[in-house]
């Protein structure tokens, strides 16, 4: 096994990428870094950043890239996994991933990709644990108490962001902003993992399966 993975994942919302994620850092002992669990956790300060923060994320618009990057580079300098980590929800913009190259050598992007009306069936279903973030669904995805995480026991709530309206504008965001990436990572060589999701009630470990082969044949775990 070698040291230390330093992964993206990538895709649009509800593409999967944090119910995906939370299983990969079970099995592989890496940190996961969810900038929009990070994100929701300053708003919830009610600080004068936590309000600056609110008023992007409520409308479905990306925080400016400058507070991005102050508050990622803060998360990695707490990291203490020697297994390294994934990285959950950045960089979403080319000037994101320009930053993090210098302060991290990726080693692979796993996209994932899904129609748009998986997406916006997902999203309008979707339950978060307050407490640790953990994802659920109210049809596909079930916690064995309704309402209640399994991991952690927290109350599963709707996140305000998950509304038909704002949902779409994200997926407007993420094709005019955050897409571009890709081929900026394909430029620079770094390899790529590809998950296609096509039906809506596929389970997650079908997902997280083929990652890790694709991983492993990478020499990455
Ligand atoms: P999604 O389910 O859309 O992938 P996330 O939980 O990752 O949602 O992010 C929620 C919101 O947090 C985004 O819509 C955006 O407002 C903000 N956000 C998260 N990550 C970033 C980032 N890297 N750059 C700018 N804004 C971000
Ligand atoms: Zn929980």
């Amino acid at each position: 096994m070698r040291g230390q993975l330093k992964a993206i994942i990538f895709g649009p919302p509800g593409s999967g990428k944090g119910t995906y994620a939370s299983r990969l850092q079970t099995k592989l002992g890496v940190d996961v870094i969810a900038m929009g669990d990070i994100f929701r956790e300053i708003i919830g300060e009610e600080t004068q950043l936590g309000r600056k923060v609110k008023g992007f994320v409520e409308k479905g618009l990306l925080v400016p890239d400058d507070v991005v990057v102050e508050v990622l580079k803060q998360r990695l300098g707490k990291s203490s996994s020697k297994r390294g980590f994934i990285l959950d929800g950045f960089p979403r913009t080319i000037d994101q991933a320009k930053a993090l190259e210098k302060i991290a050598n990726i080693d692979v992007v796993v996209l994932l990709t899904v129609p748009d009306r998986i997406i916006i069936e997902r999203l309008s279903t979707r339950r978060i644990c307050k407490k640790c973030g953990e994802v659920y669904n109210i049809r596909y995805l079930k916690p064995k108490v309704e309402g209640v995480c399994d991991k952690c026991g927290g109350q599963l709530y709707q996140r305000s962001d998950d509304t038909p309206k704002v949902i779409k504008d994200r997926i407007g965001v993420y094709e005019r902003q955050t897409q571009p990436i890709l081929q900026y990572y394909k430029d620079k060589k770094i390899p790529l993992v590809e998950f296609k999701c096509e039906s809506i009630d596929m389970p997650p470990e079908v997902a997280v399966e083929e990652i890790l082969r694709a991983l492993e044949k990478l020499r990455l775990t």
